[in-house]
């Protein structure tokens, strides 16, 4: 029962999972190419992953290996750590993948596309455009006007574009890009709070231990304390035993030598009472 559970759980977290791996992947193709995308299967979720065994399952060489991981590590989307190899001498890089950087720069690049289109867009929808079909290049009105609405490579005389069609593509790229900006949002807003609550779980565990710390010096303190009390106790009859006996031997021997300040005092509280 309990295995069962457990494993059901563990399916729900990979779906989740596969989908942040496929938008990591599309930040690696943008990145650098198709090849490395692989490199996110072998980072995702994981923590300190050796670079050698990166190298192995990429089928690169350490070198080639190392260029791709440095070119992430400049956008902030790897860090890693390295170890002395105490054998050979050399340093080896442990990387970690850091899915919330990743999913951040993705959402960014999307949206200055998204900001493309919508120039492309408005500029579509204000004005019209012609084209030469031999030479396949499109002017502005403006332009067109000034070229008197002839191609100036050709002589050909240009042709009203059809906006409308072009207008309608752009319109739902526009669409298609707002939807998979909403998808890398929502998940690096999940991701930023699985980060916030590892946090507030850190220094909760942190608070525990402090807490367990006080506890533990007021218990020592307590402890302590008790002991100097006994100790205290045992002394006192035997302190006062002493005192009175002190008295005793002041009175016995005024006159003569043990303490002189006390013989002194005496005689002066003898004579004021006098
Ligand atoms: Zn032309």
């Amino acid at each position: 029962m309990a295995t069962k559970n457990k494993s059901k759980t563990k399916d729900k977290k990979d779906n989740v999972d596969k989908k942040q791996i496929k938008l990591l992947k599309s930040v690696i193709e943008d990145l650098i190419n198709k090849q490395s995308v692989t490199i996110i299967d072998l980072l995702a979720g994981k923590k300190n992953v050796n670079e050698f065994s990166i190298a192995e399952k990429l089928k690169l060489t350490i070198n080639q290996t190392r260029n791709i991981l440095y070119k992430l590590s400049d956008y902030g989307l790897v860090s890693f750590i390295r170890k002395k190899d105490k054998r050979k001498g050399w340093y080896i890089y442990f990387w970690t993948l850091d899915t919330y950087q990743s999913l951040s720069l993705l959402e960014e690049k999307l949206k200055k596309k998204l900001g493309v289109l919508e120039a492309q867009f408005r500029n579509r929808k204000d004005g019209r455009h012609y084209v030469c079909n031999t030479c396949s290049i499109e002017v502005n009105e403006e332009t067109a006007l000034l070229n008197e609405f002839t191609c100036p490579e050709c002589e050909e005389v240009y042709e009203l574009s059809d906006d409308a069609e072009i207008i309608e593509k752009i319109d739902k790229n526009i669409l298609k890009l707002k939807r998979e900006i909403e998808k890398v949002s929502a998940e690096r807003i999940r991701q930023e709070e699985k980060i916030d609550k590892e946090k507030q779980k850190k220094i909760k565990k942190a608070e525990k231990e402090k807490e367990k710390k006080r506890r533990e010096k007021r218990l020592a303190n307590k402890i302590l304390k008790e002991k100097l009390n006994k100790k205290a106790a045992k002394k006192k009859p035997a302190k006062e035993a002493t005192k009175k006996a002190a008295k005793k031997s002041i009175k016995k021997t005024k006159k003569s030598k043990p303490v002189k300040k006390s013989t002194k005092k005496t005689s002066k509280t003898k004579k004021s009472k006098k």
